[in-house]
């Protein structure tokens, strides 16, 4: 891989296959964070939900985004998708892609895979046919069920399956599944759309302990090979796969730094943990 010649990268089949490094849809982190956003401001008929909210993220980063209820953390994760336009500010993905200014569908296409807090996998289908729905595929042609796959995508799935601690279950219907394989399966059917930014919100909202922790598990092995931003109320579990924590308030950065920085923090006690 030293040639400097042009290679796929291992593990992927036709159709299925990161895109190329040269790609011009492929997000150019070369000099530069993976995801910016700059004095973002989003207002409701007046009200500020972002007040220039600058926010930063590397390559291959786990990012916690934690604060009080509507301190703009699920708008923040609006204007990254292209859910919401801001009135102010910068947003974007690598160093060419404006997000305030591409349609979401295109967001998503280029590589930044969100998570909302209720699940929608599709209950009557099994778990190995949502992720093979999931699947990126060309768009020109109609995705099918039960078309053959390639053994790039056989790959893709079976590896998913892995990640989401649900290899084994494939061939269960996914109405059956618990409420936290539900939510793992809904992340992976966003890997099988193979994003380098994903957003999680509220992953384990609901979720017994146990699911809890094999979930903490799951976000560490994404972090690295993905850009991952997390919001979530539950401390423990921030606790158990925060490097740094972003706390938001009113719209803003009220702190960031690691766990223990930000819970020593006395603007952040007196706003979102309490004493
Ligand atoms: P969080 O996810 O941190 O709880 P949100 O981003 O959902 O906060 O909301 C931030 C603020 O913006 C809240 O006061 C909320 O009521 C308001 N808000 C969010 N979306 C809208 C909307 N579409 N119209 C009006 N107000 C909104
Ligand atoms: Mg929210």
């Amino acid at each position: 891989m030293s040639d400097g010649s042009i290679h796929a990268l291992p593990g992927t089949g036709e159709g299925v296959g990161y895109s190329h490094p040269l790609d011009p849809d492929r997000v150019d982190t070369r000099h530069g964070p993976i995801l910016y956003l700059d004095d973002i401001t989003v207002s409701f008929d007046g009200f500020k939900a972002l007040n220039a909210l600058s926010l930063t993220i590397e390559r291959g980063e786990l990012r916690c985004i934690i604060g009080p209820n509507g301190a703009g953390k699920t708008t923040m994760m609006d204007v990254i998708t292209g859910k919401t336009r801001p009135d102010a500010g910068t947003a974007f993905f690598g160093q060419t892609f404006d997000l305030t200014r591409l349609p979401e569908t295109e967001i998503a296409r280029l590589g930044i895979g969100r998570k909302f807090q209720k699940p929608t996998v599709f209950e009557s289908h099994t778990v190995f046919e949502n992720l093979e729905l999931a699947m990126k595929t060309d768009k020109r042609v109609r995705p099918t069920l039960f078309a053959r796959l390639s053994s790039g995508q056989r790959e893709l799935i079976a590896r998913t399956l892995q990640t989401i601690r649900l290899a084994g279950s494939e061939h269960r219907l996914a109405g059956s599944l618990s409420h936290g394989q539900k939510q793992w399966l809904e992340i992976g059917m966003l890997l099988m759309q193979e994003p380098e930014l994903i957003l999680l919100d509220e992953p384990v909202a609901g979720m017994t302990d146990a699911e809890t922790a094999r979930t903490a598990e799951l976000i560490l092995e994404l972090a690295g090979t993905h850009s991952v931003v997390v919001v979530e109320h539950d401390m423990d579990f921030v606790g158990k796969i925060a490097r740094t924590v972003t706390v938001l308030h009113e719209g803003s950065v009220l702190a960031e730094g690691s766990m223990s920085a930000v819970q020593a923090d006395e603007r952040v006690i007196e706003v979102y943990l309490g004493r």
